[in-house]
């Protein structure tokens, strides 16, 4: 239904409405122009003939008075003769004759014959014979099955400007009216059949407008779901055919700039989506629109869970900020992201204006800032760190040196025991300050290593047998190394400073009977062999182990400190294996031992050589 009506109102249709109606309106003015003027002369005909009839009635009867002079009779008979004649001659249903007396003393035989005689009281007649004027109305006149008009007249006979009476005259005019009605059927026939014909080649005629007008809304409704590909036909010249060549080249310029859109917008997604850096697209109101995989991943949530919520929101920071205080923080703000990954990020945004002043949307672009984060927090806490270390030696060292100022020096026992305790501080401290210098020319890379290629195994043998001669009975070191060399290119000065620090904390945290074990292996297949250094120490609990190797850290501070550890030493091992591309790491369980493994790379000489 719906459909139709809609087709109803097509321009098509509209077309042939139109001009069906425009041509019903022509037809109707022609109709009754033509009806109108026709009516006019069929009355003025009838009229006429009857005037023709009346004229000769008229001479008759004047004839009848003159001859007849007085004699009533004579003049009655007379004038029934000729009333009958005219009567019987003509198509006149009445025709009477009135006298002076306004007696009706001829009347046709058709009509009323008893009416002669009487008066009549018919003040149309009256009025004609006492004004001598002619007179004539149409009246309905009741037949059997219908009414029926007729022309009535009244005529006044005169002989030299006497009345002698009226000539009563009616007749019915329906044939005129049953013309013009005939003539009316007919032009009603001729116009619908015309109206059928103009309405089918109306509808024939009127495509040739409205195809090419509907071929372009078609193409506009096309274009509207976005495909330009397709051309509307050019039918002709006219101003449809310009208006089709227009909308061609409209809808060609529409496919470029849509085609360079499109490009311009692959190229931003593809610059967002590779992107080191999240960008978060809001609307207005702050709901995310577009993200970017960085972003997702800093987030650590997936598309849907993104996608149109509030920015703030899955920042987590909507309870301290609002969009608008965030524009103004210049740089950004810092974001803890994913506490338990430790991702810290920087978080800028951006307002996106259009030209009007109107707000279309914000960006944030997430800066991942972790790393700068970490250093300076270690930077920071180095910074406390040595202050710390410094501060306590030299502590130590001004309560000794206030208690000799304040007279120890003069006890002879007491003075020399507090020097000893100076020294020793002040050593600590030239100790702690050498290993900052030495991490700081490792950090700044200046710190070249003079490599050499040697035979590992005799390298290490050298070193456990320094240890040996120092320590003597007090402590035992066995030795798993394999016979045949183990070739690496190290620094020996730097790979022994490692060892030196690597066996005495082996050593220095030592339980009842020392004991260090020593065993080489090396894995010919990866080029790599390890050591493992096996005391059964102490030993470090589980949770502190992988931290030995942080500059600063002491598992027991108070012991160590006691010892004159820094607390540098592993830190500065492990900065010289993995400047060697080697690896250190740590193995413990608190009470039964330690052992710290160093793997490095070796060189194979040759294959058959190496009992491995
Ligand atoms: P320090 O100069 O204090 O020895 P290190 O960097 O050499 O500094 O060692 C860091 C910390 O690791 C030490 O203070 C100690 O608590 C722990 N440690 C190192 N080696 C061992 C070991 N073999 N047994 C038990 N604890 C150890």
């Amino acid at each position: 239904m719906a459909q139709f009506l809609k087709k109803l109102q097509s321009l098509h249709i509209k077309l042939v409405v139109i001009y069906v109606l425009l041509i019903i309106i022509g037809m109707q003015i022609i109709g009754l122009y033509f009806t109108n003027n026709l009516e006019k002369k069929l009355t003025y005909n009838f009229e006429q003939t009857i005037n023709t009839q009346i004229k000769s009635i008229n001479y008759d009867l004047k004839n009848v008075y003159r001859q007849n002079k007085d004699d009533k009779t004579a003049i009655q008979k007379e004038v029934q003769k000729i009333v009958d004649e005219y009567a019987v001659r003509s198509n006149i249903d009445v025709i009477r004759f009135i006298n002076t007396d306004e007696k009706i003393i001829a009347t046709n035989k058709d009509s009323n014959q008893g009416t002669i005689n009487p008066k009549v009281n018919d003040s149309q007649i009256q009025n004609s014979l006492s004004l001598g004027k002619t007179n004539d109305r149409i009246q309905l006149k009741d037949e059997p099955t219908r009414k029926v008009r007729v022309w009535v007249k009244n005529f006044p006979i005169k002989d030299s400007n006497k009345i002698i009476g009226v000539i009563h005259i009616e007749e019915s005019i329906e044939p005129v009216y049953e013309q013009l009605n005939d003539i009316n059927k007919i032009f009603i026939i001729g116009t619908g059949v015309s109206l059928l014909i103009t309405i089918i080649l109306g509808f024939f005629i009127s495509r040739t407008i409205t195809k090419p007008i509907s071929d372009m809304r078609n193409q506009a409704i096309e274009m509207s779901k976005g495909n330009y590909t397709n051309r509307v036909k050019v039918y002709g010249n006219d101003e449809i055919g310009e208006l089709a060549v227009t909308f061609n080249n409209l809808s060609k310029r529409v496919q470029e700039a849509q085609a360079n859109t499109e490009s311009e917008k692959r190229r931003l997604d593809s610059v967002i989506t590779y992107m080191s850096d999240g960008v978060i697209a809001t609307d207005r109101r702050g709901r995310v629109r577009i993200v970017n995989e960085m972003a997702l991943r800093m987030l650590d949530m997936n598309k849907d869970e993104v996608e149109g919520r509030h920015v703030l929101d899955i920042l987590n920071i909507e309870e301290h900020y609002s969009l608008d205080e965030l524009q103004d923080i210049a740089g950004g703000i810092i974001i803890d992201m994913n506490e338990t990954e430790k991702l810290i990020v920087r978080a800028s945004f951006r307002t996106i204006i259009q030209d009007t002043g109107f707000i279309t949307g914000y960006i944030a672009v997430l800066h991942d800032v972790t790393e700068q984060h970490h250093v300076e927090n270690e930077r920071r806490e180095f910074v406390a760190n040595v202050s710390h270390e410094l501060r306590t030696p030299l502590t130590s060292m001004r309560s000794y040196i206030e208690a000799l100022e304040e007279g120890a020096w003069q006890d002879e026992k007491l003075a020399p025991q507090f020097l000893s305790v100076t020294r020793e501080e002040t050593d600590r401290m030239i100790r702690l300050v050498n290993d900052l210098l030495q991490l700081s020319k490792m950090d700044n890379t200046d710190d070249h290593l003079n490599k050499e290629l040697i035979d590992f195994n005799m390298f290490i043998h050298k070193i456990i047998n320094r240890f040996e001669m120092s320590e003597g009975k007090n402590a035992t070191f066995i030795r798993d190394i394999p016979k045949n060399g183990i070739f690496v290119e190290i620094d020996p000065d730097k790979m022994t400073q490692v060892f030196d620090n690597v066996i005495s904390n082996a050593l220095k945290y030592s339980k009842g009977k020392k004991k260090v074990e020593f065993h080489v292996k090396q894995n010919t297949l990866f080029n790599r062999m390890t050591i493992q250094i096996k005391d059964n120490g102490i030993g470090i609990p589980l949770t502190k182990v992988d931290k030995i190797f942080d500059r600063f850290f002491r598992v027991d501070k108070a012991r160590t400190r006691k010892m004159g550890g820094t607390g540098l030493g592993l830190a500065i091992s492990k900065e010289i294996v993995e400047a060697h591309n080697g690896r250190i790491w740590a193995n413990s369980k608190e009470g039964y031992g330690t052992s710290v493994y160093i793997t490095l790379p070796c060189e194979v000489l040759d294959d058959g050589d190496w009992d491995v």
